[in-house]
């Protein structure tokens, strides 16, 4: 077995069990792409086994903490056998749900979702992707189902080294699948949409969102960043007027128009615009707009804490301008999805955006990923979905 020694110091956040060594802080030794080697400190400790990654700035990603454990097959089996068994415990009311959330679930770089009787995975680092056949035989082992795609397409891939892969890993089958999320129904295909098809971490906010409409009655919203309509079936389900989505997504933007068909909403009541949402908004402002409810579901902005700043700028421009096109009562849905803003810069952002709109805004929520996106104390990185909900103050 290869063992990585640490430089002097840097084993203290293994001890507090983060999974993650960075190429700095490694002293000495190497391996292949993705072979277990044992971590230790500057003094010989054993602090971890974990998996090497030669090209990427993690250089290691830590399995386990317990020097008696053996990574082998069966630790694989036992951790996503875990990992499933969690969710079922937490009862998610949806045909689709996320089996395994990387580092939160002990499977750095690992993604599972379940789609109907279908999966689909993304190998998002050299350790995962070494273990890749037995983790694709246990998960079908473990589901019962027949059929896994690959969607290993990621950025992350490349930062590790690894290729883009997609298609087929175990069995074949339709790729559009149709979601039934709070009754009601979202198509989209594994193949061809972002992520492996769909933002299941936002299954809770878009709740959030039907329940403000249901009980508020708001006329105009706005959808920003719509993706194939998730928050517009809500909103409109809900009871609201009209719902104006826009992304600059043409085949996304044809997907909302086919779930707003799926669940017998009248096209009538909504618009659909293909355009960057930026100069969209600053359109609006202009042409003095007004939305009763606006959501800011904006892409990943800030991928690590290096694009922090750059990105911090942006998130405030758009939220300054939805401020700027609420009434006093209006209600904002704001939503930062990048693991290199913390939450309480997230608030900074926003809090500043308001105040250079001129808005006084009262907190009314917070809001975060689904129970099936799992956050450790261990691991703040996988904290990296949250929103406010905000009111404009009469
Ligand atoms: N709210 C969605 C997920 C949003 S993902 C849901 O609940 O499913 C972010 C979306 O922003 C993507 O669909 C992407 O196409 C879109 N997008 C990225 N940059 C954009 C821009 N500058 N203007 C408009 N849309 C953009």
């Amino acid at each position: 077995m290869k063992s990585i020694r640490l430089k002097p110091g840097k084993e203290r956040s293994l001890l507090r069990r983060h999974p993650w060594v960075f190429d700095g802080a490694v002293a000495r030794g190497s391996a292949d792409p993705g072979e277990t080697v044992r971590i230790d400190s500057h003094e010989g400790e054993f602090l971890a086994w974990g998996a090497y990654s030669p090209a990427s700035k993690i250089r290691v990603r830590a399995w386990s903490f317990e020097q008696a454990q053996r990574i082998d097959a069966a630790f694989f089996r036992d951790t996503l056998r875990r990992a499933i068994a969690l969710r079922e415990r937490m009862g998610i009311a949806s045909n689709g749900l996320r089996l395994v959330h990387g580092e939160s679930d002990g499977l750095p770089g690992l993604v599972v979702d379940r789609y109907g009787d279908t999966l689909v995975a993304q190998f998002g680092a050299a350790g995962v992707e070494r273990w890749k056949d037995v983790i694709a035989d246990a998960l079908l082992d473990i589901t019962g189902c027949p059929r896994l795609y690959e969607r290993s397409d990621a950025s992350v891939r490349a930062l590790e080294g690894l290729p883009e892969v997609t298609g087929w890993l175990r069995g074949d089958g339709p790729t559009a699948f149709e979601l039934q999320e709070h009754g009601w129904r979202l198509g989209l295909d594994i193949a061809l949409g972002h992520k492996t098809g769909y933002y299941l971490d936002q299954r809770d906010s878009r709740l959030a969102l039907h329940e403000y409409t249901r009980r508020l009655g708001f006329g105009q919203v706005l959808n920003c960043f719509s993706y194939t309509g998730g928050f517009s079936v809500a909103a409109l389900a809900g009871g609201a007027g009209h719902v104006t989505s826009i992304d600059s997504s043409g085949p996304a933007l044809e997907q909302v128009r086919v779930n707003l068909t799926l669940n017998g909403l009248d096209e009538s009541r909504a618009t659909f615009l293909d355009a960057d949402v930026n100069a969209s908004l600053r359109r609006f402002v202009a042409e003095g707009r007004q939305f009763d409810a606006i959501v800011l579901d904006p892409p990943k902005l800030a991928p690590t804490a290096a694009h922090a700043e750059r990105a911090a700028r942006a998130y405030k421009d758009i939220n300054r301008l939805a401020f700027k096109l609420l009434p006093p009562g209006g209600v904002l849905f704001t939503f930062s999805c990048s693991g290199g803003i913390g939450v309480e810069l997230f608030h900074k952002i926003v809090a500043s955006a308001g105040v250079d709109a001129g808005v006084d805004a009262a907190i009314l929520g917070r809001l975060g990923g689904a129970c099936d996106h799992p956050m450790t104390v261990t691991f703040p990185e996988g904290e990296y979905l949250k929103g406010l909900i905000l009111m404009r103050k009469l």
